[in-house]
């Protein structure tokens, strides 16, 4: 833990990973677990990790990386947290991230541009671009993250790391500041996938403070990962959509490359389609800002952070409390999502987009019937530059056609590593059956 702290002070001034450090307490839980001893079953025991600043940790500040919950401290951990905890891993910080996970960049943090760990002119990716960077610095071996539409599978793309985005209901939601509750979803982000398998085990199951969470038994994943892991006659589907204009050529070949791969490891690869996938960004940013809107509400100036003064009444603390502590990009999602619920365009919009959502499920259920799982990449490309898309929100809305469509249909995606362009990595995506990350797993371990 000492030598990870370290490291972060060394590495992290360049690359601006992190929000917060928190070396005391992690000191303090490392020094408990040398006392105490590390018990067989306890793989994870002493291992250093970050998490996402938008998961709510106890007594440690907690921003979403939005200046309204500037010296926000959280009085409960999220259950995510406790079970690492539980786990006995090690916090050592909280992670940089797009305001409320709002993003695929990491720019729209109130606070700091977090660098892509490969090229300090580049993006991170985001929103989750804190602790994907920091895993691909080097700087912790681990680190959690969120994903509402891409935000693990991206930005782990873009710096290199394995990023998985469990079925909806894996993994309980408590104590994460809510984006889009029907689509958000918790998962780890590592170097390898047995590390990915073995955290996932640790964060998922059932909780009753979080009724979307599944009750279905979580499998040890990483238990089915060894030597004789294997993909030898199973069925992959490689989506025409996928590999479609907008796809740059070296994202387009090295899934073709991956896709060969699997053939010579004894596993057929169908030509499939998608054929409402490119409705998905709307339908998404219908029914993400729509939920963020009436998340969002409890943001008022009252409740957590950051009070504007000089205020004349009520209302004058709700209006400018949220209007000096929100940025342009939350606003622009608040304005989007309380016009579409409106009562006069509600079912011209949100109705319309819960439709098209229904539709793309069952574009997914129709390929993964008789295949076991979906192939793909995660972005069109590898990380752009810092400023290239952040004055047009549609170009990088855009930028998540890939991964949009597996959350509005509550799947498991697992990103990885497929390669490098320029000196820049490109990342696969893997799409299964709900509950079924142990096949993603098994075929990422396979092809790694
Ligand atoms: N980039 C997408 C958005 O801005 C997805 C973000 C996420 O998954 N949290 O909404």
């Amino acid at each position: 833990t000492q030598a990870t702290l370290d490291n972060i002070q060394a590495t992290d001034p360049e690359i601006n990973a992190f929000l917060h450090v928190n070396a005391d307490e992690a000191l303090a839980q490392a020094e408990k677990i040398d006392q105490a001893g590390i018990a067989d079953d306890q793989p994870l025991a002493g291992i250093p990790m970050a998490l996402k600043d938008n998961l709510v940790t106890k007594n440690i500040p907690t921003t979403a990386a939005s200046k309204i919950l500037a010296n926000f401290k959280p009085v409960y951990d999220a259950t995510v947290v406790e079970k690492l905890a539980h786990a006995n891993m090690i916090s050592v910080g909280k992670t940089n991230l797009d305001e409320f996970a709002m993003g695929s960049s990491t720019e729209n943090s109130a606070f700091k541009t977090t660098k892509n760990a490969w090229d300090h002119t580049k993006v991170p990716g985001g929103s989750s671009g804190g602790s994907a960077a920091a895993v691909a610095a080097g700087m912790v071996p681990a680190s959690l993250g969120s994903d509402t539409g891409g935000s693990i599978r991206q930005p782990a793309a873009f710096n290199g790391v394995v990023g998985m985005k469990p079925t909806y209901g894996r993994v309980s939601r408590w104590g994460l500041i809510a984006f889009a509750s029907s689509l958000d979803q918790i998962g780890p982000m590592t170097r390898s996938v047995k590390d990915n398998a073995m955290m996932l085990s640790a964060i998922a199951g059932h909780d009753d403070h979080d009724l979307t969470s599944s009750d279905k038994a979580v499998p040890n994943f990483a238990a089915d990962l060894n030597a004789a892991t294997s993909v030898k006659g199973m069925r992959i589907g490689l989506p025409k959509e996928f590999l479609a204009e907008g796809v740059s050529d070296d994202v387009k070949n090295a899934i073709l490359a991956a896709a060969d791969t699997y053939r010579k490891l004894g596993a057929t690869v169908d030509e499939v389609s998608l054929p409402h996938n490119q409705y998905g960004v709307a339908a998404y940013y219908i029914i993400a800002s729509s939920e963020a809107s009436s998340n969002l509400q409890r943001f008022d100036g009252i409740r957590y952070g950051f009070r504007a003064d000089d205020v004349k009444n009520l209302e004058d603390v709700y209006v400018k409390s949220r209007s000096e502590g929100f940025g342009d990009e939350v606003k622009r999602r608040i304005m989007l999502g309380t016009f579409s619920l409106s009562a006069g365009f509600y079912d011209a919009y949100f109705v319309k987009a819960a439709k098209v959502r229904t539709v793309i499920l069952n574009d997914f259920k129709a390929i993964l019937k008789d295949h076991d799982f979906i192939l793909g990449p995660v972005a069109p490309t590898t990380a752009f530059g810092i400023g290239a898309k952040i004055s047009d929100p549609v170009t990088m809305y855009m930028n998540d056609i890939l991964t949009i469509p597996v959350n509005l249909a509550g799947l498991p995606g697992l990103s990885l590593p497929a390669g490098f362009s320029n000196g820049l990595p490109i990342g696969m995506q893997l799409i299964g059956r709900p509950f079924d990350e142990s096949t993603l797993y098994k075929a990422g371990y396979a092809f790694e």
